[in-house]
């Protein structure tokens, strides 16, 4: 398997190449040259699977460059309930990602119970894995620089910790991050886990991480490296569960579901594109977003508009606060027919602060061929979702999930069962539920009084020069 850049320009390269790369030289992304094929019989073979096994059998047909011993060796390593046990207490947590049904037909896919309470987890404990293992491969060593205003960082960090061969480094504004994110990142003790928390905002710290990478000589000399949510390891991770999610929802594999998808990036539901495309019986994709609402718009009206930063509202489900979704361009590359040259048409204008429009062209036609569906949340909704579910179902849900659900029983079309993806738990988002219910929700034993935990960060002036020498004095080179 090769995988190619999204604006065709690019030479092909093999998964464990681009593993701990980030955009095609060209600018792209990569996705593989074709997408593998899920036969009939694989499916009925796969139906029973423990998540391990299923996650071998899907990433087995993507990771071809890594022997198959290794691989699973990494995968069991990765998908183990001791690692994905951090939920609700009722939660069958030997399936990793159990299913909790609502109603007959109405489902919600678990996937935060690993030790960051966020989805992200699901893929970024397998890069952890898969980074340490290349990294050996080549005696080679890679320094992660990042900034985050919450889940990633602390996803990355965890995935991270303790790895030889790595060390991170995560921007977060200081004194911006609510006292359980700051202290589930500032909690970590672990040598290669350097948190340095900027005097400034969020854009403060993301500028900071772009002006040493764009000082390509000391990136090199350096290492440096990224964790974003283009990274291909982490979209073809994320893969895996659709199928688990689809066997436990559904009695045969004749059957259809629907998937609905809170989204920031599009890095969640393109998985669940590509799942479709190797041939998951996925009746309809249903994407909810915030009030940022820019991919809501593309699939209402066929016009991508992507707002400025300036332009993008500070929301209750932060981690969908997004002006520009990351892995758009990889179903745009399908949808325009794999068409490189017209990939970087429609990126010429969107890298230039403008917009594009298939509504009167054949991609229009093309895009209600692949069943989307889309709708938006606000505020308002999201707290009254979290009240019915928790009122009809004494199930909590956090406000990203909250989205989901709303936007996904308002789409979903009849007679499909609807599994709804599950991004965080409650217990990140206290305000909200406080807000919502007028009561605090439920912290997985493990991380009571996470707060009072001694922490270990660095605090620093948005100053490129400082974050270079400190860098620096921690990377020997
Ligand atoms: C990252 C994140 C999202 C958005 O996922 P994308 O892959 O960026 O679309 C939604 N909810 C939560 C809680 C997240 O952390």
């Amino acid at each position: 398997m090769k995988y190619i850049s999204t604006r065709g320009n690019a030479p092909a390269r093999t998964f464990t190449e681009i593993l701990l790369g980030g955009l095609a030289p060209d600018g792209g992304l990569y996705l593989p040259e074709a997408y593998p094929q899920v036969t009939r019989a694989e499916l009925d073979a796969w139906r029973n699977l423990s998540y391990a096994d299923l996650a071998f059998a899907v990433l087995s047909k993507f990771a071809t460059d890594i022997p198959a011993a290794d691989l699973q060796a990494i995968i069991a390593r990765t998908y183990t309930e001791k690692v994905y046990s951090n939920g609700r207490e009722d939660s069958d947590f030997t399936q990793i990602t159990p299913l909790r049904t609502l109603e007959p037909g109405v489902h919600i896919l678990e996937l935060s119970n690993g030790p960051t309470l966020a989805f992200k987890d699901m893929a970024m404990q397998l890069l952890g894995n898969l980074f340490e293992y290349a990294l050996d491969k080549q005696h080679a060593e890679l320094n992660i620089l990042g900034a985050t205003s919450g889940d990633t960082g602390s996803a990355a960090e965890y995935a991270m910790r303790g790895k030889r061969g790595i060390r991170v480094f995560m921007l977060s504004p200081n004194g911006k991050m609510s006292a359980f994110q700051r202290a589930q990142m500032y909690s970590l003790q672990d040598e290669n886990i350097h948190n340095i928390a900027i005097n400034g905002f969020f854009d403060d710290a993301q500028d900071m991480v772009k002006a040493v990478s764009n000082d390509h000589a000391y990136k090199a000399a350096h290492k440096i490296g990224t964790v974003n949510s283009i990274n291909w390891g982490r979209v073809s991770a994320q893969i895996v569960y659709y199928f688990k999610g689809y066997f436990a929802a559904t009695k045969s594999n004749d059957e259809q579901v629907a998937f609905s998808v809170p989204s920031g990036n599009f890095g969640n539901i393109c998985a669940g594109h590509i799942a479709r495309m190797m041939g998951l019986p996925i009746g309809q994709l249903i994407l909810a977003t915030n009030e940022n609402d820019v991919l809501d718009e593309f699939f209402r009206t066929g016009s991508y508009r992507p707002r400025g930063t300036d332009h993008t509202y500070q929301t209750s489900s932060p981690s969908m606060d997004i002006s520009k979704a990351s892995n758009f361009e990889r179903f745009v590359y399908d949808l325009v027919g794999r068409d490189g040259a017209k990939v970087r048409e429609f990126w010429s204008r969107v890298d230039a602060g403008g917009a594009f429009d298939i509504k009167d062209s054949d991609y229009w036609d093309e895009l209600l061929r692949y069943n989307f569906a889309s709708g938006k949340s606000s505020h308002y909704d999201r707290l009254k979702t979290i009240r019915e579910l928790w009122e009809e179902y004494g199930v909590m849900v956090d406000p990203h999930t909250a989205d989901g659900l709303k936007v996904g029983l308002e789409q979903r079309r009849p007679g499909l069962p609807l599994i709804c993806l599950e991004t965080a738990l409650p217990a990140k988002f206290e305000e909200t539920i406080v807000e919502a219910l007028g009561r605090k929700p439920e912290r997985p034993v493990a991380l009571e009084g996470i707060e009072n935990l001694p922490q270990k960060v660095e605090v620093m002036d948005a100053d490129v020069a400082t974050l270079k020498a400190f860098i620096s004095a921690h990377v020997p080179i």
